[in-house]
C-alpha cells in the first residue's frame, strides 16, 4: 500500500558543512542532532518533528 501524502522532510539529504565543506548524507527528519563527521559542527537539528538544516542542501534523495 502507498500513502497519498508526501512528507518532504522524511528523505535523505546531501548536506555540505558550512565550516569545512565536507559533504555527507543525513536523514531529513532526524530523531537527534547530526554532526559533521569531519569537524563536528551540527548539520541537522531536530525541531518539532522535522529537521532543521544548518548546512547547505546539495541534493535531495527521493
Ligand atoms: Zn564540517
Amino acid at each position: 500500500m502507498r500513502t497519498a501524502t508526501k512528507e518532504p522532510n522524511s528523505k535523505f539529504l546531501k548536506v555540505r558543512c558550512s565550516k569545512c565543506k565536507n559533504e555527507q548524507f543525513v536523514f531529513g527528519k532526524p530523531a537527534s542532532q547530526v554532526n559533521c563527521l569531519v569537524c563536528n559542527t551540527s548539520l541537522v537539528e531536530p525541531s518539532g518533528g522535522k529537521g532543521k538544516i544548518k548546512g547547505r542542501v546539495l541534493e535531495v534523495l527521493e
